[in-house]
């Protein structure tokens, strides 16, 4: 086992991970930071982020709108009080990259430019063509590598945490190249390890989005939090599951059935503005628009593909010139994998699992119950995104809560005496062993592939965009079942280098047991709110369920539950409400109120 020291190590080089690791290096450079990362940082996955991200600035938004639009969108399951910091810090950050060199599109005056997204009343989502999330990432990694106390660790597998009295005090990774088992010594760690979109089989996650960094903190003590909550994103390409990002319909794209019928109109989502639109329709929230998709298809209404039925996404009336400027990527996406130019034709899409509103439970330092761990960007839980994410707040909460939980960790690092190092290396060796026993495991004939695509179709199936008590329960059996089959599963090859079967059963490991979080956690919440919704409890239930669902680890059993309230400050449980109906429930609120509307 290699041993490296460090002040703070990080586990993930993406928009939360490079964010952590600069924070802590202009905070203080004494502290040596380890970064650590199973692919080279400008390959994970916020590199793939198109659309662009949320922060006020334009003069007719508000902080105010932000907190709303945020708060309604994840249907009162935010905390709002780390709503409030969010919102306030969001500008700030996006600035922050501007001064870092990021690209973002400019207005003809030269600011930087806003588009409208879904569940957002005003635009506020900053944008670099559709190629947000590139240029973020590129930013934040030309940044980092001029400090020279963040040492980057690339290609390195972490699998354990290492606590010793209590207190984080490491990371055990596999450096994949060589095979060789490393053992980080920190005195305080940050995991920003990405979602788990790739539980499910059909998703826009890239392959690397296996939940390691859940299942880690998880398997340490952390529980995972609301983890129910998985966002479908309403527009993926069939077949490949690439998105086409909410950008394509905030520059203008409408959404048709098999009859050419702008169908959200029948869902709560109209009427259809006449044209420019900024409200609603196709900018509703993501779960109003997947749940629509699911009831056209139920009607007959969609148009069946060899991947499965699809609705029409057309952008045509936008006219080339404003597609090359504004969605460049999307144009080569459709045409390359679906051979439509949205140009010319309307493109089919599909609801696609795309993002995990649960995650690691933190406070609003990003900090978690263990001490000296912090958890930011997709998967931790702080929890901003409630029961649906609003599209675009993403990039930006890996900005604000990147930042604090490199802060919170530099602070531990700074605080802390060395740890036991004898006791720390011998729990390394233990998760050494571990990983050593994967690989001498005897061949029972169990394939890993049978055993993940068992678990990714059965979650579809019960944990899908409509959920019953039977669909989830056999979802939780099987699951148990998996677990119980994956001892059998061995590491066929031998070699150390860069050996993606133990890889892939590592992953797979993780997957099953945060897969096991998810449905566990749905059925016990017998309700509908947000990405959550069931067929029998078609209601949202405040009284029963306005609460934080905390998932903790049991070893081989399934997660054991408990409850956490949800912060409120200032927005009491409302209906949430778009388009026409938001408009008159906003115009009878004046009415009954003789002061409002007037000059202030
Ligand atoms: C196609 C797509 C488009 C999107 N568009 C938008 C958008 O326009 N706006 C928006 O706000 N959000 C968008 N999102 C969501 C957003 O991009 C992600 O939630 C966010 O980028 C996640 O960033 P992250 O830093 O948490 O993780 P990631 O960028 O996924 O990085 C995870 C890091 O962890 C490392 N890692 C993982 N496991 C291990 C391990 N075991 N050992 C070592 N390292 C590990 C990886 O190597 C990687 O460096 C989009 C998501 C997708 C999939």
């Amino acid at each position: 086992m290699e041993i490296v020291s460090a002040d703070v190590a990080i586990v993930g080089a993406g928009g939360a991970g490079l964010r952590a690791a600069i924070a802590i290096a202009q905070e203080d450079p004494s502290l040596k930071v380890a970064l650590i990362s199973k692919v080279y940082p400008m390959r994970s996955h916020t590199v793939a982020a198109e659309g662009g991200a949320a922060g006020v600035i334009r003069a007719e938004d508000s902080l105010e709108n932000h907190f709303n639009d945020t708060v309604a969108g994840g249907d009162w399951l935010t905390d709002q009080d780390a709503v409030e910091l969010f919102i306030e810090d969001a500008p700030r950050q996006l600035i922050q990259l501007e001064h870092w060199g990021c690209p973002w599109s400019r207005t003809p005056e030269g600011q930087p430019n806003t588009r409208p997204f879904g569940g957002m009343k005003i635009e506020r989502t900053w944008f670099a063509a559709d190629k947000s999330g590139f240029h973020i990432l590129h930013t934040l990694f030309q940044t980092s590598i001029q400090f020279e106390s963040i040492q980057r660790f690339d290609e390195f597998y972490a699998t354990d945490l290492i606590l010793d009295d209590g207190q984080c005090r490491g990371v055990v990774a596999i450096e994949m190249r060589t095979g060789q088992i490393t053992l980080f010594k920190a005195k305080s760690v940050v995991i920003a390890a990405g979602g788990a979109g790739k539980i499910f089989p059909f998703t826009t996650n890239g392959a690397i989005k296996t939940g390691d960094g859940m299942a880690m903190a998880y398997r340490a003590g952390v529980p995972l939090k609301d983890m129910e909550f998985v966002q479908y994103h309403p527009t993926g390409l069939p077949g490949t599951g690439i998105l086409l990002t909410e950008g394509c319909r905030g520059e203008g794209g409408i959404l048709v059935n098999k009859d050419g019928y702008r169908y959200l109109q029948d869902y709560g989502l109209g009427p259809p503005d006449p044209w420019p639109r900024k409200k609603a329709m196709e900018l509703g929230p993501r779960d109003r628009l997947s749940q629509a998709f699911w009831h056209e298809q139920q009607k007959g209404n969609t148009i069946p593909t060899a991947y499965g039925d699809t609705v029409l996404l057309d952008m045509r009336h936008l006219g080339e010139k404003k597609i090359n400027e504004r969605l460049p990527f999307v144009r080569d996406l459709a045409s390359s994998y679906m051979g439509k130019d949205p140009v010319h034709e309307p493109v089919p899409v599909r609801p696609v699992v795309h993002y995990m509103m649960g995650g690691i439970h933190t406070n609003i330092d990003a900090a978690t119950p263990v001490s000296g761990l912090f958890a930011a960007g997709e998967c931790a839980c702080v929890s901003i995104n409630g029961a649906n994410r609003l599209g675009s707040n993403s990039l930006t909460e890996l900005l604000v809560f990147g930042r604090r939980a490199g802060l919170g960790a530099a602070e531990v690092a700074r605080r802390s005496a060395a740890g036991n190092d004898a006791a720390v290396e011998a729990k390394g060796r233990e998760a050494e062993a571990r990983i050593v026993a994967l690989t001498q495991r005897e061949d029972k004939g169990e394939s890993l592939a049978t055993v993940r695509d068992a678990m990714s179709s059965t979650l579809e199936e019960g944990a899908g965009i409509y959920r019953t008590e039977a669909s989830m329960k056999a979802t939780c059996d099987v699951l148990a079942q998996l677990r119980q089959r994956e001892p059998d599963i061995c590491v066929k090859d031998k070699s150390k280098v860069f050996n993606t079967d133990l890889m892939g059963l590592l992953e797979l490991q993780a997957m099953l047991q945060v897969a096991q979080t998810v449905a566990v956690s749905a059925l016990a919440r017998q309700e509908s709110r947000g990405s959550h919704q069931r067929l029998d409890f078609e209601k949202r239930d405040d009284e029963r369920y306005l609460k934080h669902t905390l998932a903790a680890y049991r070893g081989a059993e399934e997660p054991e539950l408990s409850y956490l309230d949800v912060v409120i400050t200032k927005s009491q449980p409302a209906e949430r409400l778009y388009g026409g109906a938001a408009d008159a429930a906003a115009a009878k609120k004046k009415g009954d109120d003789p002061g409002a509307g007037k000059a202030a």
